[in-house]
């Protein structure tokens, strides 16, 4: 998956130190994010100094426009605090979006965390309780209102990835009105109030008319794109197996048999790998 890299790990832990000239700057305009991409299609953030060099005509929202975010092998990795602006070629605005689909797992990985930081950044520079400017605490990611008190910590958006099992069938849907057009497991955004598991048995039921049992958690996977933290669970058919599907939501919902699954892992998403593993029967039983 995304976050599984081949060596090391993001370290997400908050502590800032100075950027130095070498360490990279994820700068975010609209829905892309700024890289340089080689011959050989890998991409790379530019570096402190590069942003520095351009950034004179820069619009930043505060009076320290690169916040760090996080480290990676030991570089670190901050955001440009504002619109990204003009840059020298050969870097370019990048889909954030499309990055699943680049050969490097970290620049993904990094660009998506990236990216759901800044958005983060961006939807609380000011207090959502009186209207005041924030600003950011000293010792943790979180910013305050210093007018009201008012503390925001970083959004997440829980939601769960379901995977319908009925013996040697496996239901596989398509989702209506979205980007993404190939095929998924069911998924949903847990409600204030809700468990995981309520969750996983409410949106089953509200986006295929099906009941479930057995619920088994599989995996986590961070998916900055979208805000969420994806929770992967496996689940038995409880009942008859007639879909009704919710057409607001999906395009197609079927079953498909273990040895003939129309999808194959792409090495990124928890959908994928969970389709992959129940493939090759190791779900958890
Ligand atoms: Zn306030």
């Amino acid at each position: 998956m995304l976050q599984d890299l081949t060596h090391g790990r993001l370290e997400n832990e908050y502590r800032p130190v100075p950027p130095l000239d070498s360490d990279y700057v994820i700068c975010v305009r609209g829905r892309d994010i700024l890289l340089h991409r080689s011959r050989d299609d890998t991409l790379e953030f530019p570096t402190v100094s590069q942003v520095r060099r351009w950034s004179g005509t820069w619009t930043a929202w505060g009076s320290e426009p690169l916040r760090y975010v996080f480290r990676l092998h030991g570089v670190g990795y901050y955001l440009w605090m504002g619109p990204g602006g003009k840059a020298e070629e050969p870097f370019r605005y990048e889909m954030a979006r499309s990055l699943r689909q680049t050969v490097s797992k970290e620049v993904c990985y990094t660009a998506m965390t990236g990216w759901h930081l800044y958005n983060w950044y961006k939807n609380n520079r000011f207090c959502g309780c009186c209207g005041a400017e924030t600003v950011h605490d000293d010792a943790e990611r979180m910013v305050r209102c210093p007018s009201c008190g008012n503390m925001i910590f970083p959004r997440i958006s829980p939601a769960v990835i379901v995977a319908v099992t009925s013996g040697d069938r496996l239901l596989l849907s398509r989702y209506a009105g979205r980007g993404y057009t190939n095929y998924a497991l069911l998924a949903g955004y847990t409600e204030i109030g809700e468990t995981i598991e309520q969750t996983v048995h409410r949106e089953v039921f509200e986006e295929v008319g099906l009941r479930v049992k057995n619920l088994r958690y599989y995996k986590s996977q961070p998916w900055g794109v979208d805000g969420n933290v994806l929770m992967g669970f496996y689940c038995d058919l409880d009942g008859g197996d007639a879909i009704t599907l919710d057409e607001r939501e999906l395009a197609m919902a079927g079953w498909y048999p273990r040895n003939a699954l129309p999808i194959t892992d792409d090495g990124i998403s928890l959908t994928r790998e969970m389709i992959r593993t129940f493939g090759e029967g190791k779900e958890p039983k």
